[in-house]
């Protein structure tokens, strides 16, 4: 069984739950409906769609003396004596026999209340595996029912919902058979759809995942290859197709200023360039300038590998927005970032008179005043910075695009915030990433995004060789580093990623630095890290870009952006920390120059099976898309979301890596349901997401 959707699930729960409530009238008791709120269990449909992480088997018993060893089983029993003993620790032992033998079991964390179910001469159905040999014969935490003689088995096979505290399995199991009574089950989907792609009926769906029959195929319900798991994935994906896919068309509703190809500011840069773009630069170039010259607000992703490029076009698009007469703004993740974005943009804009203005939560209240004052007249053309930008009170007199670097670090309720910068007409938004999306997450989390991709390298870059040391090695690297300086270049050495603990990652890189100055005292090195005040920072940066520091050692600040040409040798300790897209992201800070580049990856022996397949493939693939689809692979998609997944409802039962077919059939269908009446899109939408749909809207 996967634990990934058990996960998702409890998140959603969570979120939800905060909100009012809509009392399901067939609920019982007050607590009981708070409880299940809390669950977000409101509507008697949520209940009904809470389904079962897996089945317990009761509808046959066997015998004790039946059961071998190490099996598992269902048997009945008559308590013989219970106590509760102290062997090292406090335990609850019940002697049990039937006709054939008697068995021992263990509890050894148990309530109070549970002695009395022990008394002697109960009568109880304990599942669990037996242990032991010829002499003792025991389970440890069995599950048991108090039963009534001559009590029927069940016939159907009973489910085994996500729990959580104060909410027992037989308060969901009562709650839950209440909801398939009361709740409203009938299909959401168009008869003729249903049929075209084989599917269950939603009733018959829910009702056989809450109640199989004895025979059921129990590894397919538990692997979720069942036609009734089929059904509610495909209405799940739906859901969020739909509701994606609307929020796109809604956009074309709004009101956005067309950025059309009037001024000279563009095609003045390009001829100031010192080299002409790649075809696919020109391309999505294209697409962006097609995109804002709508009179509704452009959400264009620009994806592309580390290096391709796509400051340019960041730039291009920024002074669009200013041949226009609007403003444009620029945000990135990291003030390192912002200020390499600031430093090649405004080389660019400045020598073609455009006013860039520079702002970051950490500068003077003089500078500040100053520069807020320029972005509310006008003056500011062009402003970057940090996230700073948005999270504060900042008016712009008329923002007409702004572009969001690195924009999987950002959440929804950012893109939000920055919606609403441009007054009644919205500001165009751009956003870049160098961490390319999987095709599925593109059609699942960004399906409300446009996609553009840089998808080939400026012309002229010199390969990466990946190498892979053990950390036994160290000296060898040290001597490596040596060597690239002394032959005119420079090195990164980047720190391990410690994710517990950033006190214990600024530790490690002091340590570092001092060791590296140490073995290197003819070398200059340079220590950046998060901690630094942005001047601190801003320093060193400077110092790695003019030459004057050799090597630089740095967490994992550097990770996105940075652009030191001179750079060709990157060492990564505890490389088996890493992700795939992030080791690959670090690894494109060199191979910028003319030298051909090398990356050290160290390595800590012993490696894990997992670690040792994701240094594989980082050694001999480049290409950032096989890396990332590989990553969601190994990782699971948390590492692209970031943020994302607090506003878009999580998938709790489809699966990207699984279920990438019935997405592509969900997806279709929804394009065609939006296309025809709203009826069944609203009803499917309302039963899935609840009031969440209302948020989704936006
Ligand atoms: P990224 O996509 O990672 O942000 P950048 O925009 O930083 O990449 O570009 C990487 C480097 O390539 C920069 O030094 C940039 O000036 C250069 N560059 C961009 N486009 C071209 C091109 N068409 N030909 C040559 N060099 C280019
Ligand atoms: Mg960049």
């Amino acid at each position: 069984m996967r634990a990934a959707p058990v996960r998702a699930a409890g998140k959603v729960a969570k979120k939800t739950a905060r909100k009012k409530a809509t009392t399901p009238k067939e609920a019982g008791d007050d607590s009981t409906i708070a409880r299940l709120a809390r669950m977000g269990l409101r509507r008697a449909i949520d209940c009904v769609l809470h389904l079962p992480l897996r089945y317990e088997d009761e509808t046959h018993i066997v015998r004790i003396a039946d059961l071998q060893p190490g099996e598992s089983g269902q048997v009945e029993v008559r308590v013989v004596k219970s106590e509760i003993q102290y062997r090292g620790r406090r335990q609850l032992i019940v002697e049990v026999e039937d006709q054939s033998g008697s068995l021992t079991l263990r509890f050894l964390h148990f309530y109070g209340s549970q002695v009395k179910h022990f008394e002697p001469g109960q009568l109880l159905r304990v599942r669990g595996e037996l242990r032991g040999g010829i002499l003792v014969r025991e389970m440890i935490h069995p599950r048991y029912n108090v039963i009534r003689p001559g009590e029927a088995l069940p016939d159907r096979l009973t489910p085994v919902y996500p729990a959580s505290e104060g909410v027992s399995q037989t308060l969901l199991r009562a709650a839950i058979k209440r909801a398939l009574a009361s709740a409203d089950l009938a299909d959401t989907l168009p008869a003729e759809l249903v049929s075209k792609l084989d599917l269950w009926t939603f009733e018959r769906a829910v009702r056989t995942l809450h109640n199989p029959s004895a025979d059921a195929d129990i590894e397919d319900l538990l692997e979720r290859r069942h036609p009734a798991w089929r059904r509610v994935k495909f209405d799940e994906l739906l859901a969020q197709q739909l509701s994606l896919q609307r929020a796109r068309l809604l956009r074309r509703s709004r009101q956005a200023i067309a950025l059309t190809a009037r001024g000279k500011l563009t095609d003045a840069l390009l001829r100031m360039l010192p080299f002409t773009l790649t075809g696919a630069q020109k391309r999505v170039w294209s697409e962006i300038a097609s995109d804002l010259s709508a009179s509704y607000p452009m959400q264009r992703l620009l994806q592309g590998d580390v290096g391709s490029g796509k400051t340019i076009i960041a730039a291009l698009a920024a002074l669009r927005a200013i041949e226009n007469g609007t403003q444009a703004a620029l945000m990135a993740p990291t003030e390192i970032l912002a200020e390499q974005h600031f430093a090649k943009i405004s080389e660019w804009l400045s020598a073609l008179g455009i006013h860039v203005v520079w702002l970051t939560g950490r500068i003077k209240k003089s500078e500040r005043s100053t520069a807020l004052c320029a972005i509310e007249d006008g003056r500011a053309q062009l402003v970057i910075g940090t996230h700073a930008l948005i999270q504060e009170s900042i008016g712009f007199r008329q923002l007409g695009l702004a572009i969001v670097d690195e924009q999987h670090r950002f959440g929804v309720d950012q893109r939000l915030a920055l919606g609403g910068k441009g007054g009644a007409r919205e500001p165009h938004q751009l956003m870049m990433s160098a961490t390319p999306i999987p095709r599925t997450l593109a059609m699942t989390y960004f399906a409300d995004l446009e996609v553009s991709t840089i998808d080939e390298l400026p012309p002229g870059r010199q390969p990466i060789t990946t190498k892979l040391f053990a950390s036994s090695r160290r000296e060898q690297v040290v001597a490596g580093v040596a060597q690239t300086v002394k032959a005119g270049g420079q090195a990164y050495w980047v720190c391990p990623l410690i994710e517990e603990s950033e006190t214990l990652e600024l530790k490690t890189a002091v340590e570092t630095f001092e060791a590296l100055r140490k073995a290197l005292p003819e070398l200059s090195i340079g220590l950046c890290h998060g901690r630094l005040s942005s001047a601190d920072k801003a320093q060193v940066m400077e110092g790695f870009y003019a030459g004057s520091i050799d090597v630089l050692v740095a967490t994992t600040v550097i990770e996105v952006g940075v652009d030191v040409p001179n750079a060709s040798l990157m060492v990564i300790e505890h490389a088996e920390r890493f992700g795939l897209s992030q080791m690959h992201q670090l690894r494109g800070r060199i191979g910028r120059g003319r030298d051909a580049s090398t990356c050290i990856l160290m390595y800590q022996a012993p490696l894990s099976n997992l670690a040792k397949e994701r240094l594989r493939i980082i050694k001999e693939s480049a290409d950032g898309f096989e890396l990332a689809r590989r990553d969601l692979e190994l990782r699971g998609p948390g590492e692209f979301l970031g943020q994302r997944q607090s506003g878009v409802a999580l998938l709790r039962f489809a699966d990207l890596l699984h279920d990438q077919s019935l997405l592509e059939q969900a997806r279709d269908a929804a394009l065609e349901l939006l296309r025809d009446t709203s009826g069944p899109v609203e009803r499917h939408l309302h039963r899935w997401l609840g009031d969440r749909a209302e948020y989704l809207k936006a």
